[in-house]
């Protein structure tokens, strides 16, 4: 049984605004490049095993981030949705650089 501790719903949060902010980028189906507003991860996905680059992972053996992609790879539209969200965040950031000139 999972144990629904503070740090796993803090975990799952993370994973969701991740998720949302379009954050996360397929390089490969077994390759992850997750964008952190501070700090960029790799998620390596082995067959039904996920290893991440971040500290987290190293301490803790989980993360949000494996947590974000396993999310979308259990999901049958979960690909379509991250690349829609990436594309979205990169069109407002464009926005963002042209309105500040
Ligand atoms: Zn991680």
């Amino acid at each position: 049984m999972i144990q629904y501790d503070k740090s796993l719903r803090k975990a799952i949060n993370k994973a969701v605004r991740l998720i949302m902010e379009g954050r996360i980028i397929e390089i490969n189906p077994n390759l992850y490049y997750i964008v952190g507003k501070d700090r960029k991860h790799i998620v390596h996905v082995k067959g039904n095993k996920f290893e991440c680059s971040c500290k987290g992972f190293e301490v803790m053996g989980r993360c949000s981030h494996i947590l974000a992609v396993s999310a979308i790879l259990s999901s049958k539209r979960g690909k379509d949705f991250i690349t829609s969200n990436v594309e979205k965040r990169i069109l407002r950031e464009l926005r963002k650089l042209y309105y500040r000139r």
